[in-house]
């Protein structure tokens, strides 16, 4: 049977895991699974508070939301979520994204996504989900302050963008991992490595190619992903990238890099963007410099001069005039992982620190990928269910759509997430589209 894009679904997958659990004796395993439940259903109702409502529930009627919509035998203790968590390793919730991701490209949905002739960009990104001054592990990084040490952990965390898509899919996340002696990029470029190829297979399936700021822009890196079966368009900058810009600059001095103009009118006033490029340039110094392409686009103002925007990549793909606009487009589209994902991960993310915690093991990365997860499902039904998109556009804000559903779950029973949302399109009178 066709698998359905949808919360209840998901969530009936969550259930059917066979999580890791270390205790030995009776059969507990649904007490596991049902802490992985608990803490995915905080982060996708974006609401610390909802066991304690559901708990209220349980005692007054018998029953709750958390076992109706999230499918939870019974609801645990934050307590409980903790040490039931801690020995899970994020890893095991990896092939959910794989699957995620298969399903959108069956279903056709994935195409909203699609660049390049088909092709799927990830741009990559590191952001920090804990912090503490108390609490730390061997896997903490250390930052020593004037007012003492912050322990910190840090992830890449890949999303899938595309130009004109205002969502994201988050994807498989890998964290960084501070060894001795080793500076913070080089655990970040250690942990893209990782991730390149550990996902090889899905990068060669979607003829991925990803995107990076200029930490990412470093040969063995760029070396490994070509090998892989991807792309890569990186951010390459000139202070980073000096024997690079040695050959684009003397070409440049000869007046033999292609360039070329558009104007774009911007609503108030007239900019001139210029795209030039260059094939074939060595990425580094060195007879076994990789060679690569070279690109860059500076913005401005028509009547001024002024200079908006420039930023300059290099790529594995090969550059003309007819794709240019398109694969600095997607360079540009990395500012979407950047806003997006950080974003939800900062303010959204920060309960992860208030609510659970840090634990011994996994805990604090197994709760990142439940919270991308949620974040992964919250734009699946933005694109795949058509009563949720006309609930929402109903509603104005995404807030106000998360509170209201918080709202009802208080005081009413609903047997699935489908019932919760036509409850909400019956009272809110809207017709099918
Ligand atoms: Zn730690």
């Amino acid at each position: 049977m066709r698998y359905e894009l949808t919360l209840d679904a998901f969530i009936l997958r969550l259930k059917s895991k066979q999580l890791t659990d270390k205790r030995t004796g009776q059969n507990v395993q649904y007490e596991v699974n049902d802490a992985a439940q608990a803490a995915f259903a905080i982060f996708f109702m974006q609401s610390g508070s909802f066991l304690a409502w559901q708990r209220h529930l349980q005692q007054a009627k018998g029953k709750s939301n958390a076992g109706t919509v999230f499918k939870m035998e019974r609801i645990p203790t934050d307590t409980h979520i903790r040490n039931l968590l801690d020995p899970v390793s994020p890893s095991e919730f990896s092939d959910e994204y794989r699957f995620l991701l298969g399903q959108l490209a069956e279903s056709g949905y994935l195409s909203q996504w699609h660049v390049l002739d088909r092709r799927l960009a990830f741009s990559l990104d590191g952001v920090y989900y804990f912090s503490s001054k108390k609490i730390s592990c061997a896997k903490c990084q250390r930052h020593e302050h004037e007012h003492g040490t912050v322990y910190l952990h840090s992830a890449i965390t890949p999303v899938v963008v595309a130009p004109e898509q205002p969502h994201v899919l988050p994807y498989v996340p890998e964290f960084i991992i501070p060894q001795d002696g080793q500076e913070k990029q080089d655990c970040e470029m250690n942990a893209a490595k990782r991730w390149v190829q550990q996902e090889a297979d899905v990068l060669r399936q979607h003829r991925a190619f990803l995107l990076g700021d200029d930490l990412y822009s470093r040969q063995p890196l760029c070396e490994m992903v070509v090998s892989s079966g991807g792309d890569f368009i990186f951010v390459a900058h000139r202070d980073s990238h000096p024997a690079l810009y040695t050959v684009v600059d003397a070409v440049a001095h000869l007046g033999r890099i292609a360039t070329f103009s558009h104007r774009h009118w911007n609503g108030r006033y007239g900019e001139t963007w210029t795209y030039r490029f260059l094939n074939d340039v060595p990425l580094c110094a060195g007879d076994d410099a990789l060679v690569v392409n070279w690109c860059d686009l500076q913005i401005t103002h028509e009547e001024t001069g002024e200079v908006l925007y420039r930023n300059e990549w290099v790529t594995s793909l090969l550059l003309e005039e007819g794709n240019l606009p398109e694969v600095v487009a997607c360079g540009r589209a990395r500012w979407k992982s950047e806003n997006e994902n950080n974003n939800v991960l900062k303010n959204h993310g920060y309960q992860i620190d208030h609510n659970f915690g840090h634990g011994q093991e996994h805990l604090s990365t197994t709760l990142l990928t439940l919270n991308l997860l949620a974040f992964l499902l919250h734009t699946i039904v933005q694109v795949a269910d058509q009563i949720y998109q006309q609930v929402r556009r109903a509603l104005g804000a995404r807030r106000t759509f998360f509170n209201d559903v918080e709202a009802l779950l208080r005081y009413l029973i609903f047997s699935d997430w489908r019932s919760i949302l036509k409850f909400m399109f019956d009272q809110l009178e809207l017709e099918p589209d």
